[in-house]
């Protein structure tokens, strides 16, 4: 009995000494915050010994004389590069910077075991996935992500469930599962799913869809389950897998380890229930792609889209991101804004960072305009996408979807305009024009010819606007719509004699519908020029 109880004060202090040694590197040393600009002036001067970069907030740094530092961590690509260049150390660590943390908490857990607590057993599992769960949780919060009223208002939604799942639960609410966020490279997506962790304070679990398919089959299969796992065991969470259209590409035959892999993501999706406080965010530039077993209900049944940033959304985005810059006076964010028009966030955020290290070599106290020139140019060059509108596109695409708005409006009064937007969409128009018409079973010969028209309206107001010679391959998509209308009006329906006729018909109605509005169609397209989205009740101001 008595050596028993020595030998259990032994193994606490042991435990207690390991604690503290891996304890001192990570918190008794006294650690500097510096800014991101000084640290580039610091590695300027040659005075930046090593930088340990890890998935975390900050970057640790270790100077020549010994000082240890933290500086934000810039998530830019191609810096380890540069730093690689000045012969600085670079070292990168996979998951958490708290390691030392880690392991003094393995560590006690392991001597709580140890020591003979048995009949504590689950209580001490207990705790230990709670600690795993602080861990876990992000500390960036939707202050930190600029997107749209209506984004955020979706995902607040998430917030409450994440913060107290029986509350949905006790009315009987179909708790949400599986949310799907859609949208071009580099819009927030990743960074949206953690700021929902960190503002519902609930881990964070991430993975990618490339990772999970392995060349050998059944590898994905397991790390799907593996991560289900993790989530429950801490109490529930944000799953996030990025690039699921990697699993979820619609189902070729002969891909057994894509395959095995989406049938154990779906297996786990219908095995949680809302009590386990578990929501899955998947994201996706390649909506169409998808597997329509995945989108069905009890899986990904809801779907954001994130979008290309407007003028508003991006001014937003550059003063998340200026926040810890110094901006010379010179210097107008709104301005900026309107200048980068088909910029991703990624791409402004790269911007402003190319900016600040330029000041920073150079030494000075802000950052001026050439400072921004220069990284503006930097963002531009090299990439696959466009990303330079000219104001001619801009004017045409204006008009072009502000056509289609008009005659809508005009012609088609049950529909209701949702959004007019000038940016890109993920489908690959160069703009849109949301309409929202109610179903019917049955229309008319001149609901028929109505919705004919609405479709010719961007190229109806490209020719009125700038001639018949310069109309635009933009109108394509609507031509196609067009063509089948006007095909089963005569065919399935006999209400014309010859398709052509009808679509002949229906442009000069069109036509003519712009001409006699020219003004609305003007004002219009003036204000999605200047604005580059318009939504439901500013249009219909305008109108
Ligand atoms: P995605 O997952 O859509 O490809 P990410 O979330 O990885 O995009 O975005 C990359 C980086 O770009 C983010 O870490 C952030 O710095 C910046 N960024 C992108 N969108 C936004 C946004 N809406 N608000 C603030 N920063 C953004
Ligand atoms: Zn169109």
């Amino acid at each position: 009995m008595k050596i028993k109880k020595w030998k259990g004060i032994l193994v606490f202090a042991m435990v207690g000494l390991l604690c503290l040694v891996a304890l001192i590197p990570g918190e008794n040393r006294a650690v500097k915050e510096i800014s991101y600009i000084d640290f580039w002036s610091l590695a300027e001067k040659g005075e930046i010994l090593s930088v340990g970069m890890g998935n975390e907030e900050n970057w640790e740094v270790t100077l020549k004389d010994g000082t240890a530092a933290t500086t934000p961590n810039p998530r830019s690509e191609g810096v380890k590069e540069k730093l690689l260049q000045m012969d600085i150390q670079v070292t990168e660590k996979q998951g958490s910077d708290e390691s030392g943390i880690m392991l003094a908490v393995s560590a006690l857990f392991l001597g709580a075991m140890m020591i003979g607590l048995r009949k504590n057993n689950a209580m001490g599992l207990q705790k230990y996935a709670a600690v795993q769960a602080n861990e876990n949780i992000p500390k960036i919060t939707f202050e930190d992500v600029a997107v749209s009223g209506e984004t955020l208002h979706s995902m607040k939604d998430l917030v409450d469930f994440l913060q107290a799942p029986e509350r949905f639960l006790k009315y009987g609410a179909r708790v949400p599962k599986g949310v799907l966020l859609y949208g071009p490279p580099g819009t927030g997506k990743t960074l949206l799913a953690k700021a929902l962790a960190g503002e519902a304070k609930a881990p964070f679990f991430a993975m990618s869809g490339a990772d999970f398919v392995q060349v050998y089959v059944g590898v994905g299969a397991s790390r799907v389950r593996e991560l289900f796992k993790k989530a429950r065991k801490a109490g529930g969470g944000v799953i996030f897998i990025d690039e699921i259209d990697a699993i979820g590409k619609k189902r070729d035959s002969g891909n057994d380890e894509r395959e095995q892999t989406l049938n154990a993501l779906l297996t786990e999706m219908s095995g949680f229930s809302g009590s386990d406080g578990i929501i899955v965010l998947a994201a996706t530039n390649r909506l169409d792609t998808l597997d329509a077993a995945l989108l069905r209900e009890g899986r990904f049944d809801r779907r954001i889209e994130i979008s290309l940033p407007d003028c508003e959304a991006r001014e937003k985005i550059l003063k998340v991101h200026a926040r810890n810059k110094p901006l010379g006076q010179g210097i107008s964010i709104t301005d900026w804004a309107k200048r980068t028009t088909l910029f991703s966030g990624a791409q402004l955020e790269s911007m402003l960072n190319e900016a600040a290290i330029r000041a920073a070599r150079r030494n000075t106290n802000v950052i001026d305009a050439e400072d921004m020139e220069e990284a503006y140019l930097s963002v531009t060059v090299g990439e696959s996408r466009p990303t330079v509108i000219s104001e001619t596109e801009k004017r045409i695409t204006a008009y072009h979807e502000a056509g289609h708005a008009l005659i809508t409006h005009q012609m088609l009064p049950e529909a209701k305009l949702v959004r007019l937007t000038i940016i890109p969409s993920s489908r690959g128009a160069a703009g849109y024009a949301m309409s929202v018409q109610p179903d019917k079973l049955l229309h008319t010969r001149q609901e028929l010819m109505a919705m004919m028209c609405a479709a010719y309206g961007g190229r109806a107001a490209e020719e009125i606007i700038f001639g018949s010679d310069f109309i635009t391959t933009g109108a394509s998509g609507d031509l196609k719509k067009i063509r089948n209308i006007a095909k089963a009006m005569e065919e399935e329906f006999e209400m014309g004699e010859s398709a052509k006729q009808l679509e002949k018909e229906a442009l000069e109605k069109a036509m003519h519908c712009l001409k006699e509005n020219r003004d609305t169609l003007d004002r219009l397209a003036v204000a999605l020029m200047e604005q580059e989205t318009l939504q439901t009740d500013e249009i219909y101001a305008l109108l």
